[in-house]
């Protein structure tokens, strides 16, 4: 057990903002419809840290549309499911998926530190899917009995909520299998609370057996100001691979320039783009959706005005595929 102070980022983490009334208020804002009923299909959950980055009294601000709770969401649209990926179908042991080739995604927590509205997991059913220390035999054992499988991906809810303890024990385990080469973690963490990369953390990664990946998840440049900027330095320092993601949100990234100033925002911090998402079609988040037409539309200006590393490939995924797909 872990009895000495929380960190500043676990204090932070449980000082998030989870009222809806608190936020409005603080961004001076006022109430509108809808936003207490679509709170309790899911909670509003945010950051102070990322509130400072929101634009008082603007409604539409970007940031804030991606956390606001709103009554469009109780719309229910044909083609939005609450498992649009139907990843309960892929999912050997409890707290590990496995859909692709090689890699496999593990989960060690449901906890994340921002509730995103489109976010295809909002419905996921993670208290049956949790493993938790005891299920940990058994997903090693699986990743042990399969020699293809060459990385392991931590991912959503968001694995770097978990402690540094507990992160190495995972680590440690993982190391002495043999065929695991790459450890990858899928973390929103350094953009929407940086405080998190911790030196601890960092000594973590530095020593850690496997290549580390860190995927990001930035979907607007005014979600990286300096600081998260520091954190993504120093990741880089600790000699991550840093790679990030973007969900296309009709209202919120749905702009050439506004595409373009987010490669060149994470280019300048040491990350690469890696690859623009589609909405998954999930109940809920059909207000933020484009039609594929608009959003190839969009990547092709962006390769226009780009260099091709600078380029995010534009993905969707598929129920049963063996890969995400080249939209
Ligand atoms: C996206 C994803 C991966 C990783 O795919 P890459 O193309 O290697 O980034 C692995 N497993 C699942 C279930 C995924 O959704
Ligand atoms: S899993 Fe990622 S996208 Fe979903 S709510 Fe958590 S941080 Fe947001």
């Amino acid at each position: 057990m872990n009895t000495t102070k929380p960190e500043k980022w676990q204090q932070a983490l449980t000082d998030l903002i989870t009222c809806p009334e608190e936020l409005l208020s603080l961004l001076e804002l006022d109430q509108s419809a809808g936003i207490i009923e679509a709170a309790k299909t899911f909670p509003l959950k945010v950051p102070r840290g990322y509130v400072n980055r929101m634009q008082k009294g603007n409604p539409n601000d970007p940031l804030l549309r991606q956390v606001l709770p709103l009554g469009l969401e109780l719309t229910i649209v044909p083609g939005y499911d609450k498992d649009p990926l139907q990843e309960s179908q892929v999912n050997p042991v409890p707290g590990l998926l496995h859909k692709y080739h090689g890699r496999v995604l593990v989960t060690l927590t449901s906890a994340c530190a921002i509730h995103c509205r489109f976010c295809f997991r909002r419905h996921f059913p993670y208290h049956d899917n949790n493993p938790g220390l005891r299920g940990w035999d058994n997903l090693f054992a699986y990743i042990q009995n399969d020699p293809s499988i060459s990385e392991v991906i931590l991912s959503g809810g968001d694995p770097l909520t978990v402690s540094d303890h507990l992160l190495k024990l995972f680590s440690t385990s993982l190391s002495s299998i043999s065929h695991v080469k790459r450890l990858r973690i899928h973390t929103r963490l350094p953009i929407v609370l940086p405080e998190r990369i911790t030196a601890s953390l960092l000594t973590w990664l530095r020593e850690l057996e496997l290549e580390a990946i860190v995927v990001v998840h930035a979907n607007h440049p005014q979600e990286i100001n300096e600081e998260v900027r520091d954190a993504l330095f120093l990741l880089r320092n600790a000699s991550v691979h840093l790679l990030n993601q973007t969900v296309l949100l009709k209202g919120i990234n749905d702009e050439v320039s506004i595409l373009a100033l987010l490669s060149e925002t994470l280019f300048d911090a040491g990350v690469l783009p890696y690859y623009l998402h589609v909405l998954d079609k999930v109940e809920g988040a059909a207000h933020f959706d484009l039609p594929i037409e608009r959003a190839r539309e969009l990547h092709r200006a962006l390769a226009h005005r780009l260099p091709g590393y600078l380029v995010p490939r534009l993905v969707c995924e598929e129920a049963g595929e063996l890969a995400k797909t080249l939209v």
